[in-house]
């Protein structure tokens, strides 16, 4: 069958090649991959930056953004049911792992689909290990394609929250920065729970923002200091001066929370008292949030479901591009929305 893989470390290996044909072995579901988003993760892996294949192998199977459709029935799932699965896997020896939260592993050896030591979903078939599997409703239908990005945001919201509610706090005015799929799936969360967004990106102006209720600033002829304060911020940019400036952007008791990524070394500056006084006298956090925990995939497929209902038009603007899987050099290269590898209609 066919499937999309990169050497990793290698630039420029990425192609189609035939790979074995998979089977469900015993305690696994066999499912056919129907879409897999695309994002920055699959770029840095293309570009030789980033990603492990699985051990003695030399290619990587790319696909971590997956909707599929369950081959036969087994293990509570039925043929014909629409399902995503999890990305990050246990690393089998450490407290978080055997505590089921691999999204917070603590030695850095957990297996990532499409990225880490396990072969993604751009490929045709997947044998899978079913309690890796989250239920896609019908009504969610193709939108399941945007499971991965949203459990992204719903644990950076339930990690902020639980930071924010540590003392007495109130989440009424949010600033994202960054209006990318992440940017724009956080504004969304946050809307649905009714918070007051802002959100801030280089573009002139961002309708799917103020679809959802949100106030868009183009930061392009605004500065981020000149919105006022707020009591969550966060940075879904890539850019680690934005992220130092978080902190000088947070009302009392506020959280700033990044989920970007900025390799590039560099030297950021931050006003010294913004760090040595108001971040003590004020009660501010600054905290990173990766990939997620099962209960934050069950609650982005439910809360995509319940964005869907509120915002149908909106929700269907979210990818905007649709390709056949040999077609994903454009993929990666598409900017604006985000786009998807196409398997199976
Ligand atoms: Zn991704
Ligand atoms: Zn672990």
């Amino acid at each position: 069958m066919q499937a999309l893989v990169t050497q990793p470390g290698h630039t420029h290996t990425t192609r189609i090649e035939d790979v074995p044909a998979v089977e469900a072995r015993e305690g696994e579901v066999l499912v056919r991959t129907l879409e897999v988003g695309v994002c920055g993760t699959d770029r840095e892996i293309s570009e030789g930056l980033f990603g492990i294949a699985p051990q003695d192998e030399q290619l990587l199977v790319l696909g971590h953004e997956a909707l599929g459709v369950v081959e036969q029935d087994g293990y509570g799932f039925t043929r014909g049911q629409l399902v995503t699965a999890t990305v990050r896997r246990s690393c089998c020896h450490c407290l978080a792992c055997a505590e089921e939260s691999p999204d917070s592993c603590l030695t850095g050896d957990y297996s990532e689909r499409g990225i880490t030591r396990l072969h993604g979903y751009d490929r045709e078939l997947v044998a899978e290990d079913p309690e890796q599997l989250v239920a896609i409703p019908k009504s969610l239908g193709r939108l399941g394609v945007l499971a991965e990005p949203t459990s992204i945001c719903e644990r950076a919201l339930r990690h902020s929250r639980t930071i924010g509610g540590r003392q007495p706090w109130q989440l009424e005015r949010a600033l994202v920065i960054g209006a990318g799929a992440i940017g724009l799936l956080a504004t969304y969360l946050l809307r649905l729970a009714d918070v007051e967004v802002t959100t801030a990106s280089l573009e002139p102006e961002n309708e799917l923002v103020e679809q959802s209720g949100a106030q868009y600033v183009s930061t392009h002829d605004n500065e981020l200091s000149a919105l006022g304060k707020f009591d969550l911020v966060i940075e879904a940019a890539g850019n680690a001066q934005l992220m130092a400036q978080t902190l000088g952007l947070l009302r009392r008791s506020g959280v700033a929370c990044l989920l970007g990524i900025d390799p590039h070394h560099q030297t950021v500056e931050l006003d010294g008292p913004v760090l040595g006084v108001d971040t003590i006298l004020e009660n501010h956090v600054l905290f990173g949030s990766v990939n997620a925990h099962r209960q934050d995939w069950l609650a982005a497929v439910d809360d995509l479901d319940r964005a869907r209902e509120r915002w149908p038009e909106a929700l269907e603007q979210f990818v905007t591009l649709r390709l056949p899987l040999d077609r994903f050099q454009e993929a990666f290269e598409h900017r604006g929305g985000k786009a998807t590898l196409v398997l199976s209609d």
